[in-house]
């Protein structure tokens, strides 16, 4: 039976409940289709810096390397607010970013069809559902370019540089096409080419490998008007591609057209089949211990991981299947609607086992 290598960081607040309820939906999963799981635990986070005085220590690194790919919960908390940037829980997220090379970064918005009411969007807008992929690119542009202080006609001023080369386009471009052969053939690449020559470059390097992926129809389109048309039309788009700063301001737009913080999940890819993935939401210490939190988008993102990094697709769609299903009867109260019945984190991971 084939046995898949994963590191998992549990992390700070609500995490450890809600990748617990997920190692049991990948279990049962893994049974259903034939293959295992080695599960690697690893620390970042609060509870890093409680164990190693670091939210991310080099063991944690060389595991997660050492791994078929990482999942990993939410880290942060109170407890650790007060302490310097570089020691607080979120220099571990930057940090094992850069340390693993992710420089794709996938967000997937979509509506169930059981919680169309939660999406602050018309249902009539809405149809059927909705399914949008936006892949941003994560380690480039104007977050990593120059920028300084200086002095413009006697005044103070300040710039940043939004720098592409060709490979990190063609890079992340192929990201974007791949995913929209893996779905429905559409890829949307954003920029700001009747502005930006950074973009002029993107749009130009986008085109000309576009001849590489035929069965893929290729768009483009401004980022103003991609934003509006989020709101407008969501359902034209299939996959979106787009630079860092640019999917930053779209992935944010775009999943919160599903409405619940709770569903959201993610992926972020280095080269290969290597990727780490979690859900967008926090910590939540709110809730955290309180048996509540909302395990689906972790669950969620774990069906991300099978499918884009493990090559199981049947038993990705496996599992949305089962939390479509769930969603139609159990909620968490996050998401809770009446005609719903209440339930706790262990009981919705318990129904998507069952309906595996
Ligand atoms: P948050 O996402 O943790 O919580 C925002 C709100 O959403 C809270 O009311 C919370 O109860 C609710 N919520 C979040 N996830 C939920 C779930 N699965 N089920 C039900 N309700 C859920 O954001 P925050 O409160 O701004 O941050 C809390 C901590 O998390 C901070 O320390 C922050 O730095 C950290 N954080 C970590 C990550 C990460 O690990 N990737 C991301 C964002 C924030």
């Amino acid at each position: 039976m084939k046995t898949y290598k994963l590191a998992v960081i549990k992390g700070d607040g609500i995490g450890p409940e809600i990748v617990d309820e997920t190692l049991k939906v990948l279990d049962k999963t893994g049974e259903r289709f034939g293959f295992g799981f080695e599960y690697l635990p690893c620390k970042m986070g609060g509870e890093a810096i409680d164990a190693t005085g670091v939210p991310l220590p080099q063991e944690t690194i060389d595991v997660c390397k050492s791994a078929d790919s990482v999942l990993l919960g939410a880290v942060g908390g109170e407890k650790w607010d007060t302490l310097p940037g570089h020691l607080r829980p979120e220099a571990g997220l930057l940090g094992i970013r850069g340390a693993l090379g992710l420089y794709a970064n996938l967000r997937p918005a979509r509506i169930f069809a059981p919680l169309k009411n939660a999406s602050p969007i018309k249902s009539e807008i809405i149809g059927e559902g909705l399914d949008i992929l936006v892949v941003r690119e994560l380690t480039g542009g104007i977050y990593f370019g120059e920028r300084g202080r200086r002095e413009v006609n006697g005044a103070a001023a300040a710039y940043d540089t939004e720098q592409y080369t060709v490979p990190e386009i063609e890079r992340i471009a192929r990201v974007g096409f791949e995913m929209a052969q893996k779905r429905g053939k559409k890829l949307t690449s954003v920029d700001k080419a009747n502005v930006l020559e950074s973009s002029r470059l993107w749009r130009e390097t986008v085109i000309a490998l576009a001849a590489e992926y035929p069965d893929v129809q290729l768009n483009h389109m401004y980022v103003d008007n991609c934003a509006m048309q989020l709101v407008r039309n969501p359902r034209q788009f299939d996959v979106i591609v787009t630079s860092n700063i640019f999917g930053d301001i779209l992935s944010d737009e775009a999943s919160m057209i599903s409405g619940s913080i709770g569903m959201l999940a993610s992926a972020s890819l280095a080269r290969g089949s290597f990727g780490l993935y979690e859900p967008i939401h926090g910590s939540a210490p709110d809730i955290a211990g309180k048996g509540v939190a909302n395990p689906l988008a972790t669950i969620l993102s774990a069906a991300m991981l099978l499918q884009y990094s493990l090559g199981e697709p049947k038993a990705a769609a496996a599992i949305e299947r089962a939390v479509n299903e769930v969603l139609a009867t159990l909620r968490t109260p996050d998401i809770f609607e009446p005609g719903c019945q209440k339930a706790g984190t262990i009981e919705v991971g318990d129904a998507v086992c069952a309906r595996l």
